[in-house]
């Protein structure tokens, strides 16, 4: 069965102590039995968030993290200094990543290799610009990155991976893809995975949608049958606001 889960995505936002501010609000909130609740902090502040979450339903999750191993990479951080904090998720392709920083399928091809080969969950983020959308080439753009970054995976390693379709035009825009649009694209998701896998692990494989989700419209679009949850931006910051759109399954 797929796991409903809401992730939140803080971004570059939030000092030390507005980080733990954020997540003492968050455990004094009640979730909804069955929903996976993850949230992808700076990494400044992921190993007192493992510590502050231990023993709650909470999972901490990093935005980010680089392909290699180790060595000489000034800035960046590896998937085993994640693990070792204990951090076991990991976005990977998000659209600012891809747009600000030059992420190309094939490197996060890269990215998932190392996440898996450690162990990791990630949670693969792609979607379609608006001209794509305008062009109606949507469809086809999103089957490519899936492919481009994740057909080389073999079966048993799509255990560790969630899908969120986040298109670009609705990511912080106030704009969300409306729930038809939403339903038709993880309908298409799984049809493409379907392709090259089977429909068992296309229909196994958890997909959320992201994109200016609030409280005001979570539950019309996790009605959706394909949708199994949200990455969310801007609401994830605020313990009610996040807790709404948990509690909107
Ligand atoms: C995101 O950062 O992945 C996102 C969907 O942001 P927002 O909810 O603010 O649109």
């Amino acid at each position: 069965m797929r796991k409903q889960i809401v992730a939140g995505n803080w971004k570059m936002n939030l000092n030390a102590s507005e980080s733990e501010e954020l997540i003492a609000e968050l455990k004094t909130q009640t979730f909804n039995d069955g929903v996976h609740v993850a949230i992808a902090i700076p990494y400044l502040h992921l190993a007192a968030a493992v510590v502050q979450t231990a023993g709650t339903s909470i999972n901490v999750a990093a935005q980010n993290m680089h392909q290699a191993a180790s060595g000489a990479f000034t800035g960046e951080v590896s998937a085993a200094m994640l693990e070792e904090i204990g951090v076991k998720t990991v976005i990977l392709g998000h659209s600012e990543r891809r747009a600000y920083f030059c992420e190309t399928d094939a490197l996060l091809a890269e990215k998932i290799n190392t996440a898996l080969k450690n162990e990791m969950h990630v949670i693969f983020c792609f979607g379609e610009e608006l001209e794509d959308r305008k062009s109606e080439s949507h469809l086809d753009f999103v089957a490519s990155q899936i492919k481009n970054s994740l057909f080389h995976l073999n079966e048993s390693q799509w255990e560790n991976i969630t899908l969120a379709y986040e298109p670009v035009w609705a990511i912080g825009t106030g704009e969300t893809a409306s729930p038809v649009q939403v339903q038709e694209m993880h309908a298409h998701i799984r049809a493409v995975l379907a392709t090259k896998y089977d429909d068992v692990l296309a229909q196994s494989i958890s997909v959320l949608y992201g994109g200016s989700v609030k409280p005001a419209n979570a539950k019309e679009i996790f009605a959706q049958k394909d949708i199994d949850g949200g990455l969310v931006g801007g609401a994830s910051l605020n313990a009610v606001d996040f807790t709404a759109i948990v509690n909107s399954f």
